[in-house]
């Protein structure tokens, strides 16, 4: 007969006892639960800090009251806009995306150059096509 030896997920201390046994002890159990429910935090942290630092580029490259400006997609690369994040996205009629950054929206032109435009505005949208 043999034996499985098995280790406390958070220390690595070899665990004696039960066999469905995980932790050494509760303080071992209740340091790794805050380790996982840490890391969760901190990514859900560091995407909603991308999403917000995108979506306040947009609202300052589109003036207060201008419906869409067009813009290289190489200065807003320079402002700091990430294209990996954005909220969602909706399909547009030439098989393009309007991706969305919460409120404000843009579309990638030709020639390396983007369009930005307020989400919510319908008329817009259908005018875009
Ligand atoms: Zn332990």
């Amino acid at each position: 007969m043999y034996t499985v030896k098995k280790h406390c997920l958070s220390c690595g201390s070899v665990i004696h006892g039960r066999a469905d046994k995980r932790f050494c002890n509760d303080s071992c159990r209740s340091s790794h639960n805050n380790a996982r429910k840490e890391d969760c935090t901190n990514v859900v942290r560091m995407t909603n800090s991308l999403l917000n630092r995108n979506r306040k580029i947009l609202s300052k490259v589109l003036e207060d009251g201008v419906e869409s400006v067009q813009i290289p997609k190489d200065r807003i690369s320079l402002l700091g806009f990430n294209f990996n994040y954005h909220s969602h996205h909706l399909p547009e009629s030439l098989g393009r995306y309007y991706w969305f950054c919460y409120d404000y929206g843009y579309l990638e032109m030709e020639n390396g150059w983007i369009l930005i435009f307020r989400n919510g505005s319908e008329n817009f949208l259908k005018k875009l096509g």
